[in-house]
């Protein structure tokens, strides 16, 4: 980073910080990773420079061949990856890819039901803080208070009351499987579309691990950044029929220039995700969601739902007198990442929260497996049971060190 370094000392220092803090920490965010080098040279490239309003062979700006051809690659690759008719690879972020079905298909005012966002639903699915809920009519639905699972006779019976218009399925810290063949019934007993929205477990989906729901949904949402591996952004998939409409609502109705660096680096990410080794890399995440979720309830924490199907865990925190929050704060101390998180039926509030969300995605890229697991699962109790923090950190940095990050940056 020497031209960076010489050009804006300040943003140099606070990289390199960064960089120790990625390599010293133990990452468990659920919704984060650790992108490839190759992923990171491409959406560091000379593609920022250029401008592209429109699509592969239908610019508004001259010079396009080369942005063309990595464009198209990623539209490709990701038809490809998920067996999908059409794709775009153009938004921005997960939220502007749920805002670009939104608006193709949806008239404000219009009824929509959505995951109860306390249970595990996005801020896109309806908050009343966001632009979906302040636009739309969003109705939850949510899990059984006795084994916290998604209710899918609810589901229907809100359905069948209410007639919304499109029915949004997924979740940001829902760690069992979703029927998405159930969810394609109900929404054709009443007659509403159906969106999937599968930021969190794209990249179990890709290898095969998770139901596809491209094969039962009309739009299928995504965010590239999460299991997927990939950089910051969005993508939506759909069936023919309604590509037109998504590729309308995406540019010109909701963006302009599209990020050709980040769809350079998308290109990359899934011909990345199409390879075997990406296959057994999501294997090693569900495993080692499973491993860590067990070493846990064997420590006496409880777990959401009793365990976990994908790469998250959620943890009830309401047997150790410590609110998520405060949880959050001392395993930083200790520099273990995660973040605080409601529990399905909690009574504290989303600033506080009685649960922490703890994911294996980034853990796993660093080569971490059930045995590591283990050891975290031991670092957390340190911290959480004995208050431990100088303890917990000497047994990260242990850690740590065994599973260096980009050797060779
Ligand atoms: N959808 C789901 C299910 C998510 O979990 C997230 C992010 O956490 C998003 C959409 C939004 O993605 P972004 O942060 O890229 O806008």
């Amino acid at each position: 980073f020497t031209n960076l370094k010489n050009v804006d000392i300040d943003v140099y220092e606070a990289l390199k910080k960064e960089i120790t803090r990625q390599n010293t920490n133990i990452e468990l965010i659920a919704s984060e990773n650790f992108v490839s080098e190759a992923v990171m040279e491409a959406m560091g490239s000379q593609f920022t420079n250029k401008y592209a309003e429109g699509y592969p062979g239908k610019r508004y700006y001259g010079g396009c061949e080369n942005v063309d051809v990595v464009e198209s690659l990623a539209i490709e690759r990701l038809k490809k990856l998920f067996g999908a008719e059409h794709a775009n690879v153009q938004p921005h972020s997960g939220s502007s890819a749920n805002m670009g079905v939104y608006l193709a298909f949806l008239n404000y005012g219009d009824k929509v039901m959505g995951m109860n966002l306390s249970q595990g639903g996005h801020l896109t699915h309806g908050s009343p803080v966001n632009i979906s809920g302040k636009y739309f009519e969003f109705i939850p639905y949510g899990v059984r208070q006795e084994d916290e699972l998604i209710d899918y006779d609810e589901v229907l019976e809100i359905a069948k009351r209410e007639k919304p218009k499109m029915i949004v399925a997924g979740a940001t810290a829902y760690p069992r499987q979703i029927d998405f063949k159930r969810f394609r019934e109900i929404a054709d007993e009443v007659g509403a579309l159906l969106m999937v929205d599968m930021a969190h477990i794209a990249g179990l989906v890709a290898a095969g691990l998770h139901q596809n729901p491209c094969e039962y949904a009309d739009f299928v949402t995504s965010t590239t950044h999460k299991t997927l591996r990939g950089p910051r952004g969005g993508v939506i998939l759909c069936k023919e029929e309604h590509a037109k409409a998504i590729d309308k609502a995406i540019f010109p109705g909701l963006q302009g220039g599209p990020l050709e660096h980040v769809i350079a680096a998308k290109a990359v990410c899934f011909k990345e995700a199409l390879s075997d080794g990406f296959k057994e890399y999501q294997q090693q995440v569900i495993a080692n969601a499973r491993a860590l979720a067990k070493a846990l309830v064997d420590k006496g924490f409880r777990v959401v739902s009793g365990g976990t199907d994908n790469h998250l865990i959620l943890v009830d925190l309401r047997n150790h007198e410590i609110t998520g929050k405060d949880a959050e704060k001392r395993l930083d101390e200790a520099h273990i990442t995660v973040n605080k998180n409601t529990v399905p039926f909690d009574t504290a509030s989303p600033f506080v929260t009685s649960g922490i969300r703890i994911g294996t995605p980034a853990v796993t890229t660093r080569g971490m497996k059930e045995e590591q697991m283990e050891t975290i699962a031991e670092v957390i109790r340190v911290v959480i049971e004995e208050n431990n923090i100088e303890k917990a950190a000497e047994m990260v940095k242990k850690l740590t060190s065994e599973f260096p990050l980009y050797q060779s940056l």
